[in-house]
């Protein structure tokens, strides 16, 4: 029987909750999902200065909400905790004694000044700064003495000189690192907290992760835990390096792109199930050309050989499209809470929503629904019910109301909704044939310039439900700001 994949997701709770750490966590899931194995979450959170809380609540609030969920790990448990690397520091300590009890691992007492001079002579020189192993033989006594001295110290591997290191990541293919420029580095701090490097390898082996999927950036410290692997004798997982994300200028995706965390793509609206299925093409190359996934579809499709070498590149557009497809699958309920809290944050609803309002702005925004792309769009579509800023928004819309039947159509259309009972989207509809055999004028003479007159656009939901939605005294009020009604 082949054996139980395991993957993890093991952020930094450092800050804001970047995409690019969300598609590693739902490449991740999906691996997971995809062989039926096992995915785990865990914190990495020993740059206590660094480290926070709050960050990593919002990680697991952000995974909740994109429905990435895991099987062991922080708050659900499992059996290879605690899963959080703070907690974790006792396993640590324990590892360390064996490594130096087995002459692996070595007490350096350099002080930052000799390592800083050590640095500069060989930057100098041209050479990669690499640790010159000086206290890797110090005699026994020697360090015995030191310790009694209550000198600062460092733990350092003692990593085996000219050897050359391979690793074959499923994603980047065959890639060598040669030890000696590895050198003998710390993995335990002065203040005795063992670094990433050190407790990343204990967690995983521990943990029986048999496949890290991380982004590219770690590769760089790849050898360095193969070291560690090694030196303490356990089984090294595979790896898969995944690229970076860049913005459409081909940089590192930042902030200067726009939005980078997954909090702020929740507040602007976007749904879930959208950035999931976005996410997952940021890197993976499904076969075919289909863009559009269910999460069932990511799952059974999901594979490490299809995810790319080349670097993702973040297409904003791209994103909007999948999520507009998403949002088409809402019902007006569901659309109009998305929206809600974009309509209360522009003034243009209140806080305490009464029936007749709340219906009013759900048939708001289900009429504009075709005009936005993501919640925080509905300001912009529906702002032409809120303020009078609404003048033709260019020449050639200006040049409607120049039409020479414009008058005309303005005056009867106002006198006829006048006269109806009651404004609804179907009491105005027949109004607008009415006009055209009225006034013998094309049915673009009539919509038009009331559109525009109303609107300042040209394109828009159906004119009878911006008629029936603006109200009788707004759309009264809109024809006669235009100067054409005749006497
Ligand atoms: N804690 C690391 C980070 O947040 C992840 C390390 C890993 O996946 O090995 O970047």
């Amino acid at each position: 029987m082949s054996q139980e994949v395991r993957v993890r997701f093991a952020p930094s709770p450092t800050g804001p909750f970047h995409i690019g750490g969300a598609r590693s966590a739902l490449f991740n899931y999906l691996e997971a999902k995809h062989t039926g194995g096992k995915f785990i979450v865990r914190i990495e959170d020993t740059d206590r200065k660094r480290s926070t809380a709050e960050s990593e609540e919002n990680i697991k609030e952000a995974l909740k909400w994109l429905g990435i969920t895991w099987d062991e790990g922080i708050d659900v448990g499992g059996n290879d905790g605690p899963y959080r690397q703070t907690e974790r520091l006792e396993i640590y300590r324990k590892y360390t004694e064996k490594l130096l009890a087995e002459g692996k691992a070595y007490y350096c007492f350099c002080t930052p000044e000799e390592l800083e001079a050590e640095k500069e002579a060989q930057m100098q020189k041209g050479e990669t700064p690499v640790y010159s192993g000086k206290c890797r033989n110090l005699p026994k006594e020697t360090v015995e003495q030191y310790l009694k001295e209550g000198r600062p110290y460092v733990i350092r591997i003692a990593t085996p000189k000219d050897e050359t290191i391979e690793i074959d990541d499923l994603v980047r293919g065959h890639v060598t690192f040669d030890s000696n420029k590895v050198g003998d580095f710390v993995i335990v701090k002065s203040d005795g907290i063992p670094v990433y490097n050190y407790c990343v390898v204990i967690d995983d082996a521990l943990m029986h992760i048999t496949h890290v999927i991380r982004a590219e950036e770690h590769l760089s410290n790849t050898p360095r835990q193969i070291v560690l692997y090694h030196a303490l004798g356990f089984d090294v997982p595979k790896f898969a390096h995944v690229s970076l994300i860049l913005g459409a200028d081909k940089k590192k995706m930042s902030k200067r792109h726009g939005a980078t965390s997954v909090q702020q793509y929740r507040d602007l609206g976007y749904l879930p199930d959208a950035l999931v299925n976005f996410l997952a093409l940021l890197g993976w190359t499904p076969e075919g050309d289909q863009e559009i996934f269910t999460r069932d579809e990511l799952i059974q499709q999901f594979s490490l050989d299809r995810v790319a070498k080349n670097p993702a590149v973040f297409d904003i557009e791209k994103l909007n499209w999948i999520n507009f497809h998403y949002m088409k699958q809402l019902d007006a309920d569901q659309l109009f809470a998305l929206c809600l809290p974009h309509l209360q944050k522009a003034g243009y609803a209140p806080e305490e929503l009464d029936e007749t309002k709340k219906q009013w702005l759900k048939d708001m925004v289900w009429a504009m629904r075709e005009h936005v792309q993501y919640g925080a769009q509905i300001t912009d579509a529906v702002k032409l019910f809120f303020t009078d800023d609404y003048a033709p928004e260019n020449e050639e819309t200006a040049a409607v109301l120049k039409e020479e039947t414009a008058p005309a159509v303005l005056t009867m259309f106002c006198q006829e909704l006048q006269a109806l009972d009651d404004v609804t989207a179907d009491t105005v509809q027949p109004l607008f044939k009415k006009i055209q055999k009225g006034l013998k004028v094309k049915g673009k003479f009539v919509y038009m310039p009331i559109r525009v007159a109303l609107t300042g656009v040209m394109h828009g939901p159906d004119l009878n439900v911006i008629v029936a939605l603006m109200g009788r005294d707004k759309v009264v009020s809109r024809l006669q700001a235009s100067g054409l009604l005749q006497a």
